[in-house]
């Protein structure tokens, strides 16, 4: 790796290299919906020898490091589509950090290590806040409040705290009793859950208005759409969220032996996984093609595997009946025209093209909104709340996740802390907090020949057969402490310093100089005094973290 952009010394024509030590963003953490300090928590495993830490001192301040901003690694290291891995500069070589199934790792760790969350400031402050609804976001926004001294109460509707992630995505993919492991930190923290308790029916959002001096609304996206076409109402077509909530409540739902599920987004294909679960041949009918589903793609992979067939570029017209019960869906083939308003290309009917296809339930997985019932009085646009970036809604009312437009639980996480975090600073007369996020280095500037090349780790996955005999065994496994540390080995540390000592080796000016106490990202301080200019510093360098002055 040639140093980039080298001045040329006045009297001798030859390039001269004088470094610089410069801290860059890396793109894990550029990627990470829940704002998650990636390559900091690898660092302090994978360097914990330099660090003078032994492993469990790694583990715990990693550990750490990921719930200051996420308090679900356990939940997010088995649900996250993982954006922070997209990014990863090892990628462009031999494939992304497993950062998803190193989170989980860790997260696991800590619910059998009992770890407990970290207090910032156990001064307890006048002000108490009332969070209406327990979804990721609600507990997010009630965790950065709880340990910043405040006292908060979270009211929720359902007799069990975790939203979507507790009633809608199956237990196979999250088992409640690890969600449950991690709502219970956040309890631990004195943050009170009132459960069976409806805003708007039980007590009125003035009446909370009253009794607190923050309200934070995170009441989700709850309510189905339906499909509207003809013969939806009735027995045998139930709603995405609807079927997956009763069976996740434990209930026996009778689907018969076809289901047809309508959608493409990771409601419907969680459906169709339940549903195959249950013995049911299944069809997931989507009017894209399957490069537009939204749904997460290694799902769709997962549920072709298990045998649901895909019927693309396919909408539904009729739920089809005889004598009441469903016997199939009328379905018209589409097309895609070019992009509608929102950049995506619009399907259309194909003329003619209508086709049937056999069913003994619908399931329609088509959208979720918010549910306004008994909420009014609230600024409202287009069935969305309206806030400002980091959810201010005027007042003292914020709100975060999905009520503010379906997104994913990282995302939910990061509105509810962010929120908290403007929240404080505006209670304590501070500045309001700043963004960390900038532009983050690029693979041209790391060294890849520093590491061997090796292939990430792959979990390990349950034969399908398996799978579909026990409907909540989880597919996929926690990776072993032994992979985890090889694979966290595998992280170049993108921008910043990871002490791999080739600068201080490599200099014969001895111009970098070992810190007494060596922390990620700082290990060396760096004298130009007799730097001779040569640049090899910053040619060895794999991070990218040492560049030309
Ligand atoms: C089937 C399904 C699968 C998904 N899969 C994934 C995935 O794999 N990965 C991923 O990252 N994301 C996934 N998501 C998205 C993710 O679950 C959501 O983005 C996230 O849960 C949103 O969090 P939230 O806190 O905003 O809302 P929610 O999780 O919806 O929580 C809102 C809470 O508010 C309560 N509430 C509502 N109204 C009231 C009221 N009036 N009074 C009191 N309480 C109220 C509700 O009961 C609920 O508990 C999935 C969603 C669904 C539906």
């Amino acid at each position: 790796m040639q140093p980039a952009s080298p001045e040329v010394m006045a009297n001798t024509g030859m390039p001269k290299y004088r470094p610089r030590q410069a801290e860059k963003a890396a793109p894990c953490e550029a990627g990470c919906a829940s704002g998650s300090d990636v390559r900091t928590w690898i660092g302090l495993v994978a360097q914990r020898d330099r660090t003078g830490l032994d492993r469990e001192q790694a583990y715990t301040r990693a550990w750490h490091t990921i719930t200051d901003a996420n308090p679900f690694p356990s939940v997010l290291g088995r649900i996250c589509p993982h954006p922070c891995e997209f990014g990863c500069n090892r990628s462009e070589n031999d494939g992304a950090v497993a950062i998803n199934a190193l989170e989980r790792f860790l997260g696991d760790w800590a619910i059998e290590e009992g770890l407990g969350l970290d207090v910032v400031d156990a001064e307890p402050k006048p002000e108490t806040m009332g969070v209406i609804g327990a979804g990721p976001s609600g507990l997010s926004f009630a965790y950065q409040m709880a340990r910043r001294g405040y006292s908060v109460t979270v009211y929720e509707r359902r007799p069990m705290a975790g939203g979507m992630l507790r009633y809608g995505v199956p237990d196979y993919r999250l088992p409640p009793e690890v969600l449950s492991a991690e709502i219970d930190r956040i309890s631990a923290l004195g943050v009170e859950i009132r459960t069976n308790t409806t805003i708007g029916v039980d007590i009125s959002v003035e009446d909370l208005r009253s009794a607190h001096d923050i309200l934070y609304l995170g009441i989700g996206a709850q309510q189905p759409r339906m499909l509207g076409i003809p013969g939806e109402d009735g027995p045998g077509v139930f709603t995405g969220t609807d079927y997956l909530s009763r069976v996740n409540d434990g209930q026996i739902v009778e689907v018969g032996a076809r289901v047809i599920v309508v959608g493409g987004g990771n409601t419907a294909v969680d459906a169709a996984r339940v549903a195959r679960r249950s013995g049911a041949e299944v069809a997931l009918v989507y009017r894209r093609t399957r490069t537009e589903m939204p749904a997460i793609p290694a799902e769709v992979d997962e549920a072709l595997a298990e045998g649901i067939t895909l019927e693309l570029l396919t909408g539904p017209v009729e739920v089809l009946r005889t004598d009441g019960n469903v016997t199939g869906l009328r379905a018209q083939r589409m097309r895609l025209a070019e992009a509608g308003p929102d950049g995506r290309l619009r399907p259309e009917p194909e003329p003619g093209a209508v086709f049937e296809i056999a069913a003994d339930t619908v399931i329609a997985a088509v959208s979720q909104q918010p549910d306004w019932t008994a909420l009014d009085g609230l600024d409202i646009r287009e069935g969305w709340v309206a806030t400002s970036d980091f959810g201010g809604m005027g007042g003292a009312m914020w709100a975060g996740g999905d009520v503010r437009g379906l997104d994913i639980a990282g995302s939910a996480i990061t509105h509810g802390r962010r929120a908290a975090e403007n929240v404080h600073a505006k209670l304590r007369g501070m500045p309001p907090p700043e963004s960390r996020r900038s532009t983050p280095i690029e693979a041209d500037r790391v060294n890849f020949d520093f590491k061997e090349s090796r292939p990430p780790v792959h979990p390990p996955h349950l034969a399908v057969e398996d799978a579909l005999r026990n409907p909540t065994a989880e597919p996929t496994a926690t990776i072993t402490e032994e992979e985890f540390l090889a694979e966290i080995g595998r992280c170049f540390s993108c921008g910043l310093c990871m002490g791999c000592q080739q600068c201080w080796m490599y200099c014969t000016a001895m111009s970098f100089t070992k810190v007494l106490n060596p922390q990620p990202g700082i290990y060396y301080t760096l004298s130009l005094e007799e730097c001779e200019e040569c640049g090899k510093c910053i040619e060895v360098c794999p991070c990218g973290y040492l560049e030309v002055i």
